[in-house]
């Protein structure tokens, strides 16, 4: 299975990959977290992506599919494939990703878009927190640490820079949704019910 979960920031891509990971062994590839991953590392494609991130902007594509393309290549014989959360959110890397994808004749199974109205967003994000040393989601009222479990508080999780993300989202990532909706392998499912209805219908969406 490959598949894409295409969302606005806060939709739940994040938490639902990492059930799809956990659950079905696949590989959880979010962009987003390499990113945060080479800025902790100190690395200089960190710190060129850092000022992108800070201001909710996207980091550009050819550093972003660069950027992806190594993380999507595995040697692993039992590779059971992958979940991508938060790549592509551009055209322009859908059509690198497509690329990229189709001389292995390993394409795109699904493309899961989740929808969540941008006020329940705000609190979402506004109330996120990860795990500080293995990165799990958490949220405050709706998904609390567990007790001695230490969280830190993304930068970017911010009132403006939220703001600016879901101008983004709207911007370049929904003519995302019409580019798989188009090539017929485009699934929407609400993301507004509970994480464990949101993660069933995701799963049959994948054979739908
Ligand atoms: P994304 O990866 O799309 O930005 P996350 O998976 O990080 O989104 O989720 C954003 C926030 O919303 C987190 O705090 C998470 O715990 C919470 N959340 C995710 N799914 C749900 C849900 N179905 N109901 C309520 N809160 C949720
Ligand atoms: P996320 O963790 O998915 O919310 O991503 C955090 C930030 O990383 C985004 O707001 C962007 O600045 C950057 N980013 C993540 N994925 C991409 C992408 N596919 N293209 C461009 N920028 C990205």
């Amino acid at each position: 299975m490959r598949l894409v979960l295409i969302g606005p920031p806060g939709v739940g891509k994040g938490t639902q990959a990492g059930l799809l990971k956990s659950r079905l062994g696949i590989r959880h590839i979010s962009s987003g977290d390499v990113f945060r991953a080479e800025i902790n590392a100190g690395s200089e494609l960190g710190s060129l992506a850092q000022r992108f991130i800070d201001a909710g902007e996207l980091v550009p594509d050819d550093v972003t599919v660069g950027m992806m393309a190594r993380h999507l290549e595995t040697k692993d014989p039992h590779d059971r494939g992958f979940v991508l959360d938060g790549f592509p959110r551009t055209v322009a890397q859908a059509i690198a990703l497509d690329a990229k994808l189709e001389p292995t004749g390993q394409c795109i199974s699904r493309a899961i878009a989740i929808e969540v109205p941008d006020e329940i967003l705000v609190e979402r994000l506004g109330g996120r927190r990860m795990g500080k040393t293995d990165g799990k989601i958490y949220h405050v009222a709706f998904n609390p640490p567990p007790p001695g479990v230490e969280v830190i508080t993304r930068s970017d999780d911010m009132p403006d820079v939220i703001r600016e993300r879901l101008r983004v989202f709207h911007e370049n990532t929904r003519p995302v949704v019409d580019y798989y909706r188009d090539r017929g392998k485009l699934r929407t499912v609400d993301g507004m019910a509970d994480l464990e209805v949101v993660y069933a219908e995701i799963c049959a969406a994948m054979y739908q």
